[in-house]
């Protein structure tokens, strides 16, 4: 049995101690975002994909593109996976986006690919949300600190046997979109991005949680694709993630993707970032 350990003598001293940033990011490279700006105003639309409720689809932008994740119809949150489209090694990193950047990304931020790539994969340039800040509870939307809801989990808790969570339907569009088995394609389903969801961790038991999202119909997440993505996004069952999620008891609505190109040169000499410089000798010469 364990028990809580009698706290030393000098507890509120080591407790005083303030907090230092892990990642100061005063020198992360900075997103040119006057040159993302003008470059928008001359792009169109070259296509869309619509996510039906409790599903998902893929879609794929160019690098100099942008795309833009709406609401429509109803308070829905989504579970964003993002894949260089020609090397699916090169991923979203969750973990390192927290890092670099805190629980949440908005406007100015970005999501950063996995080692030994990391690099930027997209910037958000427009958020509709982006007035929330953080609310009374700790609260704040588009989180980098939850997973996704996934059948493992809810087993593991419930013995449940739900395939609708957006790790099962990130796996089906990706194996549809790839022409693979599920089985081929989970394994490159990763942590997300959980776009319009409303987290934040209790301050008494540091416990993740959900609130209903702040997202109404018409409020958008836009992205400016810094390499050739492909990307997932899952209508979560969790619907505004209110209440629950990992069943079909939610209501859940679609999410809109839409992907722009900008005008020929409008981003002048402009380039995908390149991998990162780290030699991968690991100190072996
Ligand atoms: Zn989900």
């Amino acid at each position: 049995m364990s028990s809580t350990p009698a706290a030393p003598a000098d507890a509120a001293a080591r407790r005083a101690v303030k907090p230092v940033i892990c990642y100061p990011n005063d020198t992360l490279p900075v997103p040119d975002l006057a040159l993302y700006s003008r470059a928008r105003e001359s792009a169109v639309k070259t296509g869309e994909v619509r996510v039906p409720p409790r599903d998902a689809a893929c879609f794929e932008v160019p690098a100099g593109h942008f795309f833009r994740i709406t609401s429509i119809e109803g308070p829905q949150v989504g579970d964003l996976n993002l894949w260089n489209k020609t090397d699916l090694s090169e991923r979203f990193y969750s973990g390192k986006t927290r890092a670099l950047h805190g629980t949440h990304i908005t406007t100015g931020e970005r999501m950063w690919t996995s080692f030994p790539h990391l690099r930027p994969m997209a910037t958000v340039v427009a958020d509709t949300l982006g007035w929330y800040g953080i609310d009374e509870f700790g609260g704040s939307v588009h989180d980098v600190i939850g997973t996704r809801c996934d059948p493992y989990t809810g087993n593991l808790l419930a013995g449940s046997q739900y395939h609708h969570c957006c790790h099962s339907n990130l796996t089906r569009a990706l194996a549809d979109h790839l022409g693979v088995s599920p089985a081929e394609a989970e394994p490159h389903v990763h942590d997300v991005l959980n776009v319009f969801m409303c987290t934040g961790f209790t301050r008494g038991t540091g416990q993740y949680f959900m609130k209903a999202s702040p997202v109404r119909p018409g409020d958008y997440l836009e992205f400016f694709s810094e390499i050739d993505l492909l990307g997932s996004l899952s209508a979560c069952p969790g619907g505004d993630c209110s209440a629950e999620h990992s069943s079909d008891t939610a209501a859940c609505y679609p999410l809109l993707v839409e992907v722009f190109a900008p005008a020929e040169g409008a981003l002048g000499d402009w380039k995908s970032p390149p991998p990162n410089g780290y030699d991968r000798s690991h100190g072996r010469g």
